[in-house]
């Protein structure tokens, strides 16, 4: 099947990126990209070095699949999920980076640290309840049911999701939340780190999505 080809190649392309980041191992992780009433997700267990376009599957907004010869993800129903939740979102990644992993073992918030997490991921990242494995449709309502308006969410004693309006948009996400789980690990270890005050997280999203690099951004910064 032709269509979708670039999209496709896309997902694969932020896959290789994400292993050749160290976030995932193996074929643990998946990703995805929204389409006109379903999406396009990376199949189960296939090495990403050989995925190709063709490999890739297409399911519907009810999880039926549409298209392709493979298996998709045994965690499509995350993917799924999060799309019917958030109209916003257009790309999904989900790996086993491993701060956030580790984070997502103490079943707690990150509270919104750093100014690049307020800007990129927009709120704080939350942690969705435990799912035992093979669970998917279960862990596919707890992660949707917990990951609010943030880009972000940990999945308990598991790993992490990362979205954005593009596949681009979620793996710089992904890169975002890993660092800013680094840090609030390391501040914790030190001490209790002070959380940006919420009012300023919104203002600092707002600046990020409609006004950083307009002229619109009259007050400098980076
Ligand atoms: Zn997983």
């Amino acid at each position: 099947m032709t269509e979708y080809r670039e999209l496709k190649q896309a997902v694969i392309d932020a896959c290789l990126r994400l292993e050749a980041l160290g976030y995932v191992i193996g074929t643990y992780g998946n990703a995805s990209a929204r389409i006109p009433g379903g999406l396009i997700v990376t199949p189960s267990r296939v090495d990403y070095h050989t995925i190709t376009p063709d490999d890739m599957v297409t399911v519907a907004d009810d999880g039926a699949k549409l298209d392709g010869h493979r298996l998709p993800s045994s965690e499509t129903d995350v993917h799924r999920l999060i799309y019917l939740a958030r109209p916003d979102v257009g790309a999904v990644l989900h790996t086993h980076s491993f701060y956030a992993t580790a984070l997502s073992c103490l079943h707690e918030t990150v509270p919104v640290i750093v100014e690049e997490q307020s800007q990129v991921v927009g709120d704080a990242i939350r942690c969705a309840p435990y799912v035992p494995a093979g669970s998917h449709e279960e862990l596919g309502h707890a992660v949707a049911g917990t990951i609010g308006d943030s880009n972000g969410v940990l999945l308990a004693n598991h790993g992490v999701v990362a979205c954005g309006r593009t596949v681009d948009e979620s793996l710089f996400v992904a890169q975002i939340v890993e660092r800013v789980c680094q840090m609030y690990l390391m501040t914790r270890a030190i001490s209790t780190p002070v959380p940006i005050p919420s009012t300023h997280v919104r203002s600092e999203r707002d600046r990020w999505l409609y006004k950083y690099g307009t002229t619109a951004d009259h007050d400098g910064g980076h």
